[in-house]
């Protein structure tokens, strides 16, 4: 067989550890195995009709061409409208763009944005994919640490302890996905002030999870608190988690235009516009009907708190109580010590699968080793039945 060496962008990085726990689990059920699968980073339920119907409507009147690369007008100025009325923060048409997910929307925003040398400064525990899109740019990870005691968070003397002269870009993503917190205004604050002497540093915010939120009133990302960070600041967000859309595909983008003109130039040149389709179905998702985030949000409220008190009661388990997503982090150091077996969080997310049948994400995979990614995307009945199973194999 021809050996086919892969180039070292592809070397350097490793698959998505989120989406591979998804797909191990299907694979054991398909294989007959009873398995929970805590693992995914999708909501559990439907896309509301209202946005299904939007999507038959564009395929049968004929919105089945290619549109703009960087979105259809109409979408965009959704999006406009949004961003206004969500989150206080005014763009004109060529500051916005759509992209295939709000994954592919970071992608661009790195390939458009960093050299070789750079550094991207990422607070842990972070979403996966972070560090290794920053590889796939050529730049350099500087990953700052916190831990449970630190509530995740970092400090704005650990963010500037990060900075060098070849920091490039800061992501911030509050409330947080593996952590589940979220910053308070002073933290936004506090963290601004540093950004403000470090003129050269880009911010982007993913705030994919803004409106799975309950642990604060009403939602602030770092440029609300810190607005003079606005020429430099780049907003992610994208219809996957707040209208349960994650098949359609659909990110996008806030920031300066030129930046903007940039990941354009990106995409047309790789995956030209996001589905014609999907496009449509977002229209409505951001004008139509808003209740489903309401109905999803307390629902997954509900089971964050039946998690939380669950896993308190473990021994060897901390948890913080999470302010919005629909995962929970907690510290399991204390149950990898108390076993001869286990050595570290992979081991145990293994044992876990094989001895509860119950799948979750090793903390490693977000830079936190000895934690454990639970996500609460699945029904009470399952969570019921998962928490009595963890409980059963580490009595
Ligand atoms: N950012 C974070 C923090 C996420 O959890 C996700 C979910 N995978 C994304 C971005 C990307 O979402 P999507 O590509 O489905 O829009
Ligand atoms: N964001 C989700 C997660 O963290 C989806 C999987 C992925 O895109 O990596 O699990």
């Amino acid at each position: 067989m021809l050996d086919i060496s892969l180039s070292h962008r592809a070397q350097s990085i490793k698959p998505s550890p989120t989406l591979a726990v998804t797909a191990k689990a299907a694979e054991l059920r398909a294989a007959g195995k009873d398995i929970i699968g805590l693992g995914a980073g999708e909501p559990d339920f439907d896309t509301p009709d209202h946005i299904k119907k939007a999507a038959i409507k564009a395929i049968e009147s004929g919105q089945t061409k290619y549109t703009a690369v960087d979105g259809t007008t109409e979408l965009k100025k959704a999006i406009i409208q949004k961003f206004k009325n969500e989150n206080n923060l005014d763009y004109e048409m060529n500051q916005v763009a759509v992209q295939s997910g709000a994954k592919h929307s970071l992608y661009n925003l790195f390939q458009a944005l960093l050299n070789p040398g750079d550094e991207v400064i990422i607070p842990a525990p972070f979403w996966v994919s972070y560090p290794d899109m920053a590889k796939l740019a050529g730049a350099e990870p500087v990953i700052i640490k916190t831990t449970i005691e630190d509530s995740f968070k970092i400090s704005p003397e650990q963010l500037r302890g990060a900075i060098s002269d070849k920091s490039r870009l800061f992501v911030i993503n509050s409330p947080s996905n593996p952590s589940g917190v979220c910053y308070s205004e002073q933290e936004l604050a506090a963290l601004g002030e540093v950004l403000l002497e470090y003129p050269d540093i880009m911010v982007v915010t993913d705030d994919i999870y803004e409106h799975i939120l309950w642990g604060q009133d009403k939602f602030l990302n770092i440029l609300n608190v810190c607005p003079k960070l606005f020429e430099r600041t780049v907003v992610v967000n994208g219809v996957s988690k707040a209208y349960s859309m994650t098949g359609w595909r659909i990110g996008y983008v806030g920031g300066p235009a030129s930046l903007v003109k940039g990941m354009n130039k990106i995409a047309s040149q790789s995956t030209s516009n996001p589905t014609s389709i999907a496009q449509a179905a977002a229209v409505a998702a951001l004008t139509g009907d808003q209740s489903y985030i309401h109905e999803s949000t307390s629902v997954f409220k509900a089971r964050h708190d039946f998690v939380y008190e669950n896993l308190m009661k473990i021994d060897g388990i901390n948890c913080l109580k999470g302010d919005g997503t629909f995962y929970s982090f907690p510290d399991m150091n204390g149950v990898i010590q108390a076993m001869d077996n286990i050595r570290n969080d992979i081991e145990l997310a293994e044992f876990f699968l094989e001895e509860a049948e119950v799948a979750m994400v090793p903390g490693s995979a977000f830079g936190a080793p000895g934690c454990m990614r639970i996500s609460f995307a699945t029904s009470m009945e399952k969570l019921e039945a998962s928490m009595e199973r963890i409980k059963r194999v580490l009595a």
